[in-house]
Protein backbone atom coordinates (compact mmCIF):
# COMPACT_ATOMS: atom_id res chain seq x y z
CA UNK A 1 0.00 0.00 0.00
CA UNK A 2 0.93 3.75 -0.79
CA UNK A 3 2.62 5.55 2.23
CA UNK A 4 0.01 7.45 4.47
CA UNK A 5 -0.79 11.11 3.23
CA UNK A 6 1.26 14.10 3.66
CA UNK A 7 0.32 16.37 7.17
CA UNK A 8 0.64 19.45 4.40
CA UNK A 9 -1.41 19.45 1.42
CA UNK A 10 0.37 20.74 -1.53
CA UNK A 11 -1.95 23.86 -2.39
CA UNK A 12 0.00 25.65 0.63
CA UNK A 13 3.61 24.96 -0.47
CA UNK A 14 4.86 27.74 -2.67
CA UNK A 15 7.41 26.47 -5.28
CA UNK A 16 10.97 28.12 -4.65
CA UNK A 17 11.62 29.59 -8.12
CA UNK A 18 15.36 28.41 -9.33
CA UNK A 19 18.29 30.49 -10.55
CA UNK A 20 19.54 28.15 -13.35
CA UNK A 21 16.78 26.33 -15.53
CA UNK A 22 16.78 23.61 -17.64
CA UNK A 23 17.74 25.23 -20.95
CA UNK A 24 20.62 26.64 -18.70
CA UNK A 25 21.53 22.92 -18.42
CA UNK A 26 21.08 21.77 -21.75
CA UNK A 27 23.79 24.71 -22.85
CA UNK A 28 25.95 23.27 -20.23
CA UNK A 29 25.52 19.57 -21.13
CA UNK A 30 25.60 20.61 -24.71
CA UNK A 31 22.24 18.62 -25.55
CA UNK A 32 18.51 18.31 -24.50
CA UNK A 33 16.67 16.46 -22.21
CA UNK A 34 14.29 13.77 -22.43
CA UNK A 35 13.03 10.38 -21.43
CA UNK A 36 13.03 7.11 -23.52
CA UNK A 37 10.27 4.82 -21.75
CA UNK A 38 11.18 0.88 -22.75
CA UNK A 39 8.12 -1.14 -22.02
CA UNK A 40 7.47 -4.72 -22.29
CA UNK A 41 7.08 -8.01 -20.90
CA UNK A 42 9.79 -9.67 -17.98
CA UNK A 43 12.52 -10.59 -19.58
CA UNK A 44 11.87 -9.33 -22.66
CA UNK A 45 15.23 -7.29 -22.60
CA UNK A 46 14.36 -3.61 -21.18
CA UNK A 47 17.55 -3.53 -19.16
CA UNK A 48 19.30 -4.95 -20.89
CA UNK A 49 19.14 -2.83 -24.02
CA UNK A 50 18.76 0.85 -21.99
CA UNK A 51 22.07 -0.08 -20.21
CA UNK A 52 23.48 -0.63 -23.57
CA UNK A 53 22.51 2.64 -24.90
CA UNK A 54 23.50 4.04 -21.33
CA UNK A 55 27.09 3.15 -22.38
CA UNK A 56 26.77 4.49 -26.02
CA UNK A 57 25.42 7.78 -25.07
CA UNK A 58 27.99 7.84 -22.64
CA UNK A 59 30.78 7.47 -24.57
CA UNK A 60 29.52 10.76 -26.85
CA UNK A 61 29.55 12.69 -24.13
CA UNK A 62 25.92 12.49 -23.59
CA UNK A 63 23.98 12.52 -20.30
CA UNK A 64 21.87 9.93 -19.09
CA UNK A 65 20.71 7.64 -16.71
CA UNK A 66 18.60 4.16 -16.24
CA UNK A 67 15.59 3.72 -14.15
CA UNK A 68 15.34 -0.24 -13.50
CA UNK A 69 11.54 -1.28 -12.40
CA UNK A 70 13.87 -3.50 -10.07
CA UNK A 71 15.64 -1.34 -8.77
CA UNK A 72 13.49 1.32 -7.98
CA UNK A 73 11.35 -1.34 -5.99
CA UNK A 74 14.40 -1.66 -3.74
CA UNK A 75 14.12 1.98 -2.80
CA UNK A 76 11.46 5.15 -3.85
CA UNK A 77 8.66 1.77 -4.48
CA UNK A 78 9.82 -0.80 -1.61
CA UNK A 79 6.47 0.32 0.41
CA UNK A 80 4.85 -1.25 -2.88
CA UNK A 81 3.21 -4.15 -4.74
CA UNK A 82 1.76 -5.11 -7.66
CA UNK A 83 -1.97 -4.92 -7.26
CA UNK A 84 -3.65 -2.14 -9.91
CA UNK A 85 -3.71 0.72 -7.09
CA UNK A 86 0.58 0.17 -6.45
CA UNK A 87 1.09 -0.23 -10.03
CA UNK A 88 -0.15 3.19 -10.21
CA UNK A 89 1.31 4.50 -7.53
CA UNK A 90 4.68 3.00 -8.24
CA UNK A 91 4.19 4.90 -11.72
CA UNK A 92 3.11 7.76 -10.74
CA UNK A 93 6.40 8.36 -8.30
CA UNK A 94 8.62 7.18 -11.28
CA UNK A 95 6.72 10.04 -13.28
CA UNK A 96 7.78 12.82 -10.83
CA UNK A 97 11.34 11.32 -10.22
CA UNK A 98 11.75 11.25 -14.42
CA UNK A 99 10.28 14.96 -14.28
CA UNK A 100 12.97 15.56 -11.60
CA UNK A 101 15.96 14.24 -13.77
CA UNK A 102 14.69 15.80 -16.91
CA UNK A 103 14.64 19.00 -15.61
CA UNK A 104 17.91 18.58 -14.46
CA UNK A 105 19.16 17.60 -17.79
CA UNK A 106 19.57 14.33 -18.10
CA UNK A 107 18.28 11.93 -20.56
CA UNK A 108 16.62 9.04 -18.25
CA UNK A 109 16.57 5.49 -19.83
CA UNK A 110 13.21 3.68 -17.98
CA UNK A 111 13.21 0.26 -18.09
CA UNK A 112 9.64 -0.87 -16.78
CA UNK A 113 7.35 -3.10 -17.63
CA UNK A 114 4.41 -1.24 -17.29
CA UNK A 115 1.49 -3.21 -18.47
CA UNK A 116 -1.53 -0.38 -18.47
CA UNK A 117 -2.06 1.70 -21.75
CA UNK A 118 -3.79 4.36 -19.23
CA UNK A 119 -0.24 4.66 -17.12
CA UNK A 120 2.21 5.20 -19.78
CA UNK A 121 -0.20 7.74 -21.00
CA UNK A 122 -0.08 9.58 -17.40
CA UNK A 123 4.04 9.20 -17.65
CA UNK A 124 3.69 10.58 -21.01
CA UNK A 125 1.26 13.93 -20.04
CA UNK A 126 3.29 13.95 -17.15
CA UNK A 127 6.90 14.72 -18.37
CA UNK A 128 5.15 16.09 -21.68
CA UNK A 129 4.47 14.82 -25.22
CA UNK A 130 7.83 16.47 -26.69
CA UNK A 131 9.78 15.24 -23.93
CA UNK A 132 8.84 11.28 -24.36
CA UNK A 133 9.69 8.33 -26.51
CA UNK A 134 8.07 5.28 -25.89
CA UNK A 135 10.35 1.68 -27.19
CA UNK A 136 8.08 -1.19 -27.16
CA UNK A 137 10.90 -3.80 -26.38
CA UNK A 138 8.42 -6.98 -28.00
CA UNK A 139 8.57 -10.42 -27.29
CA UNK A 140 7.01 -13.55 -27.16
CA UNK A 141 5.84 -14.49 -23.86
CA UNK A 142 7.15 -18.21 -24.15
CA UNK A 143 10.44 -16.69 -25.16
CA UNK A 144 10.46 -14.24 -22.20
CA UNK A 145 9.66 -17.27 -19.80
CA UNK A 146 12.35 -19.23 -21.43
CA UNK A 147 15.04 -16.29 -20.68
CA UNK A 148 13.83 -15.31 -17.33
CA UNK A 149 17.21 -14.38 -16.18
CA UNK A 150 15.89 -13.45 -12.30
CA UNK A 151 13.66 -16.49 -12.11
CA UNK A 152 10.72 -14.34 -11.68
CA UNK A 153 8.95 -15.99 -14.07
CA UNK A 154 9.72 -19.49 -12.05
CA UNK A 155 8.61 -17.69 -9.23
CA UNK A 156 4.95 -16.86 -10.36
CA UNK A 157 4.68 -19.88 -11.51
CA UNK A 158 4.45 -21.21 -8.59
CA UNK A 159 2.43 -19.18 -6.88
CA UNK A 160 5.44 -17.46 -4.84
CA UNK A 161 4.68 -14.43 -6.81
CA UNK A 162 1.58 -13.28 -7.39
CA UNK A 163 -0.14 -10.27 -10.07
CA UNK A 164 3.49 -11.36 -12.44
CA UNK A 165 2.95 -9.89 -15.66
CA UNK A 166 2.71 -12.47 -18.56
CA UNK A 167 1.82 -15.06 -15.90
CA UNK A 168 -1.01 -13.76 -13.72
CA UNK A 169 -1.52 -10.39 -14.84
CA UNK A 170 -1.90 -8.48 -18.30
CA UNK A 171 0.04 -6.79 -20.34
CA UNK A 172 -1.58 -4.10 -23.03
CA UNK A 173 0.45 -3.72 -25.61
CA UNK A 174 1.35 -0.13 -27.02
CA UNK A 175 -1.02 0.94 -30.19
CA UNK A 176 1.26 3.16 -31.50
CA UNK A 177 4.88 3.54 -30.09
CA UNK A 178 7.53 5.26 -31.58
CA UNK A 179 9.72 2.53 -31.87
CA UNK A 180 9.32 -1.54 -31.63
CA UNK A 181 12.57 -3.31 -31.25
CA UNK A 182 11.82 -7.02 -31.73
CA UNK A 183 14.10 -8.88 -29.36
CA UNK A 184 13.81 -12.15 -31.02
CA UNK A 185 14.99 -10.82 -34.25
CA UNK A 186 16.62 -8.32 -33.18
CA UNK A 187 20.46 -8.03 -31.11
CA UNK A 188 20.92 -5.85 -28.34
CA UNK A 189 23.70 -4.12 -30.59
CA UNK A 190 20.87 -3.89 -33.31
CA UNK A 191 18.28 -2.29 -30.96
CA UNK A 192 20.62 0.17 -29.65
CA UNK A 193 21.51 0.88 -33.11
CA UNK A 194 17.73 1.44 -34.10
CA UNK A 195 17.26 3.86 -31.12
CA UNK A 196 20.31 5.90 -32.05
CA UNK A 197 18.94 6.63 -35.27
CA UNK A 198 15.47 7.68 -34.33
CA UNK A 199 17.32 9.73 -31.79
CA UNK A 200 19.59 11.31 -34.32
CA UNK A 201 16.48 11.53 -37.20
CA UNK A 202 13.85 12.96 -34.62
CA UNK A 203 17.02 15.52 -33.14
CA UNK A 204 15.58 14.36 -29.67
CA UNK A 205 18.40 14.69 -28.24
CA UNK A 206 19.81 17.53 -30.48
CA UNK A 207 23.36 19.70 -29.47
CA UNK A 208 22.66 22.56 -27.92
P1 LIG B 1 13.58 -6.92 -18.81
O1 LIG B 1 14.31 -5.69 -18.35
O2 LIG B 1 12.70 -6.66 -20.00
O3 LIG B 1 12.87 -7.65 -17.71
P2 LIG B 1 16.20 -8.08 -19.03
O4 LIG B 1 16.98 -7.14 -19.89
O5 LIG B 1 16.41 -8.00 -17.54
O6 LIG B 1 14.65 -7.95 -19.39
O7 LIG B 1 16.45 -9.59 -19.43
C1 LIG B 1 16.40 -9.99 -20.77
C2 LIG B 1 17.27 -11.24 -20.92
O8 LIG B 1 17.18 -11.68 -22.27
C3 LIG B 1 18.73 -10.96 -20.63
O9 LIG B 1 19.29 -12.06 -19.96
C4 LIG B 1 19.33 -10.80 -22.03
O10 LIG B 1 20.70 -11.15 -22.08
C5 LIG B 1 18.49 -11.79 -22.83
N1 LIG B 1 18.39 -11.52 -24.26
C6 LIG B 1 18.50 -12.47 -25.22
N2 LIG B 1 18.37 -11.94 -26.45
C7 LIG B 1 18.16 -10.61 -26.27
C8 LIG B 1 17.95 -9.54 -27.19
N3 LIG B 1 17.93 -9.73 -28.52
N4 LIG B 1 17.76 -8.29 -26.69
C9 LIG B 1 17.76 -8.09 -25.33
N5 LIG B 1 17.96 -9.08 -24.42
C10 LIG B 1 18.16 -10.33 -24.88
Amino acid sequence: MADKKPDMKSEHIVWHETLVNRHDRHVLNKHRSGIIWFTGLPSSGKSTIAHHLEKELFDRGIRSYVLDGDNIRHGISATLGFSREDRKENLRRIAELSRLLIDAGLVVLAAFVSPYREDREFVRSRVGEDNFIEVYVKCSPETCEKRDPKGHYARARAGIVKNYTGVSAPYEEPEAPTLTLDTEKLDVVTSVGNILELLEKQKFILLV
